[in-house]
């Protein structure tokens, strides 16, 4: 039987830490030397397996970014960056292509309206054994106005987003790392966070491996419009064009 959606467990949902709202519980992403079922280890780097897998038929892992709590992909510098987006897309691909899982996710939550639960920057790399995530994909939510494009690589701003309003896209071949992808993932985070027209402490970043591409989703978060909850109806702001620019004109200095 197909399965459309994905069981959530609340008896392990409600153990689960938080403290993006709530500030006096611990990180445990902090206490390294607490950490137990690791995969990978790359320095400050580390895939481990989650603590508290909440979806069932799933394999979860989390990939805990860097040592620093406060730090984000929109702080890292040029190097470190690389070294990170690397590492998870590695992994996240190496899953892939293991075939035990009929698909695998790959996302980041940032801040209180992401949906994330633990503020120290971390990813998780999800194997999904009966959901195809491909299926819910249509070319158009990757495409919109191009922003910058250089060696195959591109950024867009939607023109049809997924849930509405701002969507970036980052988009290159999957046949090898291209040092503009992360950069350009890191100036829409940037953007996101400290040159918005209306203040947004929160983003998402969803990958997706398609034929022969990859791309990253940033979606900056706000409270989710009725219209899309009620109906499904994703809204188009009028200032896309707008915001394209300002993103040219702020981080590649040219109209
Ligand atoms: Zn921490």
């Amino acid at each position: 039987m197909e399965n459309s959606h994905l069981h959530f467990n609340t008896s392990i949902g409600v153990k689960k830490p938080e403290n993006i709202r709530n500030k006096d519980q611990a990180c445990p992403f902090c206490e390294r030397d607490q950490l137990t079922d690791l995969i990978a280890v790359d320095g400050p780097i580390i895939l481990l397996k989650n603590k508290y897998p909440v979806l069932e038929n799933a394999f979860q892992t989390v990939l805990i970014e860097t040592d620093d709590c406060h730090a984000d992909i929109s702080t890292y510098s040029n190097e470190y960056l690389h070294r990170l987006i690397r590492f998870g897309l590695k992994y996240w691909l190496e899953m892939e292509q293991s075939g035990r899982y009929r698909s695998v996710i790959f996302f980041k939550n940032h801040g209180p309206l992401s949906g994330g639960t633990l503020a120290h920057p971390h990813m998780q790399i999800i194997g999904l054994h009966d959901i195809d995530y491909k299926e819910k994909v249509s070319q158009d939510m990757f495409e919109g106005i191009v922003i910058a494009e250089e060696e195959g690589v591109r950024l867009t701003l939607s023109t049809k987003p997924r849930v509405g309003f701002y969507e970036f896209n980052v988009e290159m071949k999957d046949s090898g790392y291209e040092l503009r992808f992360s950069d350009y993932m890191q100036i829409a985070v940037h953007y996101i966070l400290n040159h918005f027209p209306f203040k947004t402490t929160s983003y998402n970043v969803f990958f997706h491996h398609v034929e022969d591409k990859i791309y990253a989703k940033i979606v900056s978060r706000f409270v989710t419009t009725p219209l899309y909850i009620g109906y499904g109806i994703p809204q188009v702001p009028n200032n896309l064009q707008w915001m394209a620019g300002e993103v040219r004109n702020i981080y590649f200095n040219r109209m």
